[in-house]
């Protein structure tokens, strides 16, 4: 019996010790995360902007589509919208869909500004976080003195994987992104079956082929899934860069 107790003792103790590992587990730095080993090359991409396709769903093709879009508190969008163009007012917070998606084709066009208004290593950042949760991301790239780890700059997944190459516009120029995006799958019991894949062509240039994300986006420590739901809104990052936006579409899969 006393034996008993001290092991259930034992067991009780080192339970909490484990717990307290847990708790005090420091993540690492962000520049663990950071990958600088294989830098894109360049490729110029040729010049055409598609227009979207009869089964579309328009989420933005003018000012009259703010209304289809919410912060994430619910209040209406404050970024600027005029004509066919959507722009990032820094501080404004992201944007989201009112609509929720699982598996998508998405299209959408981005500019950054003048780089001269933003600074180093926040050169037109942004992002197009998918489910609200994978992040493709937006940066100034056409320059390389816009340092950034490569799976940081335009068309990577966010700390995840670089683009195969750099298919970058000029700042102030528009740029598109065409992406297929297949949901992660959970389990009944909650747990991951099939992870999300990602394929992106960045101005109709190949740069990310059905890569394999390794969970939602994190910019300090190692991604993990965890699970969500099956649909979820689109949205897109405010990170203090007056980027714009048009001719946003998508189609379910
Ligand atoms: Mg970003």
């Amino acid at each position: 019996m006393k034996k008993l107790l001290i092991s259930i003792l034992f067991l009780y103790n080192s339970g909490l010790a484990f717990a307290q590992s847990v708790k005090e587990e420091k993540l690492p730095p962000p520049s663990a995360t950071e990958d600088w080993s294989v830098k894109p090359p360049l490729v110029t991409p040729g010049e055409s902007y598609p227009q979207p396709p009869s089964d579309a769903i328009l989420l933005y093709s003018g000012t009259g589509d703010a209304a289809k879009w919410e912060h994430p508190n619910g209040s209406p969008v404050k970024w600027q919208s005029d004509g066919d163009a959507l722009t990032i007012v820094p501080k404004a917070t992201d944007i989201r869909t009112k609509q929720k998606f699982g598996n998508i084709q998405l299209h959408l066009e981005w500019r950054t500004p003048d780089p001269s208004e933003d600074k180093d290593f926040n050169r037109g950042n942004s992002g197009v976080l998918i489910m609200g949760l994978y992040e493709l991301q937006i940066y100034e790239s056409w320059n390389y003195n816009s340092r950034i780890y490569y799976n940081g700059q335009a068309g990577s997944v966010y700390k995840q994987h670089a683009p195969l190459v750099n298919a970058a516009r000029k700042p102030q120029t528009w740029q598109t992104y065409d992406v297929i995006f297949e949901a992660p799958i959970f389990r009944a019991d909650k747990t991951l079956e099939k992870p999300a894949y990602m394929t992106v062509f960045h101005n109709n240039v190949l740069i990310l082929n059905h890569v394999e994300l390794k969970g939602p986006m994190v910019y300090q420590g190692y991604p993990k899934y965890q699970y969500h739901d099956a649909k979820l809104p689109l949205q897109l990052q405010e990170h203090g860069s007056r980027v714009s936006f048009r001719n946003i579409w998508v189609r379910e899969l």
